[in-house]
């Protein structure tokens, strides 16, 4: 998964794309909202007030996309602070990659690069 994650990376230019930014958003873990406060020297309670909401799994997520935090470019304005689940996804470069299957099947409908990870991984077993 590591090589296909690679190859499929190296021809994909993110910032053509955008598309998980502009589609969905990550989950903000309590590290993630932390940092991110700091960062534009908001208070936490503040930075949650302004950008989040908790979804049916009890878990911070963005209020609305695109993310507020995505430039008019493509780029992210807070890149070096992003959350983890944003440096992640895909995510198909992950470890215990056939744990999160059914993350993956989600991914692909919002992901070029996913899909192609996923297709060239199909094509490698056969499927
Ligand atoms: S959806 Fe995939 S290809 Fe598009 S910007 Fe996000 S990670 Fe890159
Ligand atoms: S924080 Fe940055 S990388 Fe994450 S969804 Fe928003 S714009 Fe994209």
């Amino acid at each position: 998964m590591q090589e296909l994650h690679d190859e499929a990376f190296k021809r994909t230019d993110c910032l053509d794309c955008a598309n998980c930014c502009k589609t969905t958003g990550p989950l903000f873990t309590d590290k993630d909202i932390v940092r991110i406060a700091k960062h534009f020297k908001m208070k936490q309670q503040h930075f949650i007030d302004t950008y989040l909401r908790v979804d049916e799994d009890n878990d911070y997520v963005l209020q609305s996309v695109p993310c507020p935090f995505l430039g008019a470019d493509n780029y992210c304005s807070i890149y070096d602070v992003r959350p983890k689940a944003c440096s992640g996804f895909p995510h198909t470069d992950r470890k215990k990659f056939h744990q999160i299957s059914n993350l993956t099947l989600k991914n692909v409908a919002i992901c070029p690069a996913a899909f192609n990870i996923v297709e060239a991984m199909k094509r490698r077993i056969k499927l």
